[in-house]
C-alpha cells in the first residue's frame, strides 16, 4: 500500500462490456484504490443499456467503504422519471455525489434527452431531491467544441454552476497555460468552484489522436509528430507519454490545483506509474 499522496486523487472507469473488460477492471480498480484516491467515477454513454451498466458498475466499486464512487449521469439519461428512479437507486446504496453531464448525442439520433443542457439537469436534481446531492460537472479549458466563443463558454459554465455545482473536473489537456488561463478567467468571473484537472496518460497514439479529434482538445504538434515517430513501438510510447504526463502534473501540482482527476480506460499502469513518480 502507497502512502497518500500529498495531493487529491481521482480516477474515472467506464461500465466493462465484457467479461474480460470486468476482469480487467476487477485488477485495476484494486491497484488505483491502494494509492488512496478521493474518489472513483464511472461514465454514462448515450441510452439503452447504459443505464444499467454504469449503476451495476458503480454499485459494484461501492462494495469496498472507500473511496467514494460518483457515478457520471447525462442528460441522455432518459425521462426525468427514468433520471428520478436511478437517483433514488443511488441513494439506497448510500451514493450522494452525481457528475452531471449533457452528453453527447449519438451520430444520427437527432435529440434524445429531455433536458437539453447539463444545468437543467442540475436544476432538475436540486428540484426533486432538495439538499442531497453533491453536483461535480465538465468544463473545457479549450473551449467546448459547440461553444462559439469564450465570452459563451463562460456564460454558460457560470450559468450551470449557479445551479448548484460543488465542483468541476477539466476536459483532458496537454498545455497547462490553457489550464491556468482558464481558472483565472473563471476566478474573474465569479466561477468560484474548484476546477480539478482531469489528464488522460498518453499510452497509444492513435486513440489519443481520436479522443483528441472530438473532445477538441489541442494536441500541439511537435507531440503529434514526436508520436508518430515511434511507429509501432508501443513500449516507446508508452515510456515517453507516462515521462510527458508526470511533467504535465508536476507543473499543474507546483501551482496548487485542488487534485487530479485521470481518465484512466480501466488501465492502472500507466496511471499508476506517473501517480508513484509525483508521491516519491
Ligand atoms: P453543457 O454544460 O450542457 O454544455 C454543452 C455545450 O452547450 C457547451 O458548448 C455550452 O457552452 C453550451 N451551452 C450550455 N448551456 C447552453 C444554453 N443554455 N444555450 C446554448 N448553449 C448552451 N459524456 C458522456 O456521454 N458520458 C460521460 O460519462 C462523460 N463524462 C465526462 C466527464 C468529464 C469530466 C467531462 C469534462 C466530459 C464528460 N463527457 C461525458 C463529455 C460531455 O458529455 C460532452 O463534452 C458534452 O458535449 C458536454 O457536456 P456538458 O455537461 O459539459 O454540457
Amino acid at each position: 500500500m502507497m502512502n497518500k499522496p500529498k495531493f487529491g486523487l481521482s480516477y474515472e472507469f467506464f461500465p466493462p462490456k465484457s467479461d474480460e473488460q470486468k476482469v480487467i477492471l476487477k485488477d485495476t480498480q484494486k491497484k488505483l484504490r491502494e494509492t488512496h484516491p478521493d474518489f472513483f467515477s464511472v461514465t454514462f454513454g448515450a441510452g439503452g443499456s447504459t443505464l444499467t451498466a454504469t449503476a451495476e458498475t458503480v454499485i459494484g466499486l461501492k462494495q469496498h467503504d472507500t473511496p467514494k464512487v460518483i457515478p457520471h449521469l447525462s442528460c441522455m439519461g432518459g425521462t426525468p422519471d427514468d433520471i428520478k428512479k436511478l437517483l433514488n437507486k443511488y441513494l439506497d446504496h448510500g451514493i450522494t455525489d452525481i457528475l452531471a453531464l449533457r452528453g453527447d448525442v449519438p451520430s444520427g439520433m437527432g435529440s434524445v434527452g429531455y433536458f437539453r443542457y447539463a444545468n437543467e439537469l442540475i436544476e432538475f436534481i436540486h428540484q426533486e431531491f432538495p439538499d442531497t446531492f453533491n453536483i461535480t460537472v465538465g468544463c473545457y479549458p479549450e473551449v467546448h467544441p459547440e461553444s462559439v466563443s469564450l465570452d459563451t463558454e463562460l456564460k454558460y459554465f457560470k450559468r450551470k454552476v449557479n445551479a448548484g455545482v460543488d465542483r468541476a473536473i477539466t476536459q483532458f489537456f496537454f498545455n497547462p497555460e490553457a489550464y491556468f488561463q482558464y481558472v483565472d478567467l473563471c476566478e474573474k468571473n465569479g466561477i468560484d468552484v474548484p476546477i480539478t484537472p482531469g489528464i488522460m496518460p498518453i499510452t497509444n497514439y492513435s486513440n489519443i489522436k481520436r479522443f483528441c479529434g472530438f473532445c477538441g482538445t489541442d494536441m500541439p504538434r511537435w507531440l503529434h509528430y514526436k508520436l508518430q515517430s515511434y511507429g509501432d513501438d508501443r513500449k516507446a510510447i508508452q515510456a515517453f507519454g507516462t515521462d510527458y504526463t508526470i511533467r504535465l502534473c508536476q507543473q499543474l501540482l507546483e501551482q496548487s490545483v485542488p487534485g487530479i482527476h485521470f481518465y484512466t480506460l480501466n488501465r492502472a499502469k500507466a496511471t499508476l506509474d506517473v501517480v508513484r513518480a509525483l508521491s516519491g
